[in-house]
């Protein structure tokens, strides 16, 4: 299966070949189990200045910046963007209530494949529409020796947040890579479409609450139900 899927995306490219040098990671929902904190602090931040939001709506919504959900929100609430001051209100109010819930935690399996990677001698990047803080601190405690500055793309290094590629974009000009020499592994739908509007091949983990339909029609070139099952898979497509 997963050998006609990289068949498919070769041909599809017209690619002579296709290696995996380099593993470009996504945060949120693949290394750390912390949507299941993003999403309801969104829905908690929305209701508090009283807009509908769902925590599916949440995960929906993972990987745009902050900014972008706050007006996707006011545009159905109210037909227009919210202004700066809103934003920033709602964001600090999301930022608090995501504070509550305390760290997240590591997801299980991202540490296994991340030394299978490095031991593979793939460079590994973080590509992550997430500022914040404390998930990107704790990288360097959770899998210390792992992720390196020159190769991380963080909501402070972009304009555009997911699924715009310029996340994936920006990750593949620091790589030096071309599509044909990097695979993404993403959890959501957006960050699926941004990898994929960057020409990269894409490997979906299903941790949130989707049907898998959903990353399908994302792009995704793979969709694994977990973290889990793409280490134990991994070397049977690499
Ligand atoms: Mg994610």
């Amino acid at each position: 299966m997963f050998s006609s899927s990289i068949q498919k995306y070769i041909t599809d490219n017209n690619f002579a070949t296709f290696t995996a040098k380099a593993i470009f990671f996504d945060m949120d929902g693949v290394l750390f189990d912390s949507m299941k904190f993003h999403a309801p602090a969104w829905t908690k931040a929305m209701n508090d200045i009283g807009i509908a939001f769902t925590e599916y709506e949440g995960y929906m919504n993972e990987g745009r910046t902050g900014h972008s959900t706050i007006d996707l929100a006011f545009n159905r609430e109210h037909g227009r963007n919210a202004t700066e001051a809103e934003k920033q209100e709602i964001y600090r109010l999301k930022s608090r209530y995501f504070e509550t819930y305390g760290d997240s935690p590591v997801m299980p399996f991202a540490s296994d494949l991340l030394q299978k990677v490095k031991a593979e001698k793939r460079e590994i990047y973080l590509v992550t529409g997430s500022g914040q803080a404390s998930l990107l601190d704790g990288l360097q405690v959770h899998f210390p020796g792992i992720f390196k500055k020159e190769r991380m793309v963080t909501a402070f290094d972009v304009t555009h947040g997911k699924p715009h590629p310029e996340p994936y974009l920006q990750a593949l000009k620091k790589s030096g890579l071309t599509p044909a020499e990097v695979m993404v592994v993403e959890n959501a739908p957006l960050g699926v479409e941004s990898a994929k509007a960057a020409g990269l091949f894409v490997i979906a983990v299903n941790t949130g609450p989707f049907d898998e339909k959903v990353l399908w029609d994302s792009g995704a070139d793979i969709v694994l139900s977990s973290m889990q099952e793409l280490y134990e898979k991994w070397d049977f497509f690499l």
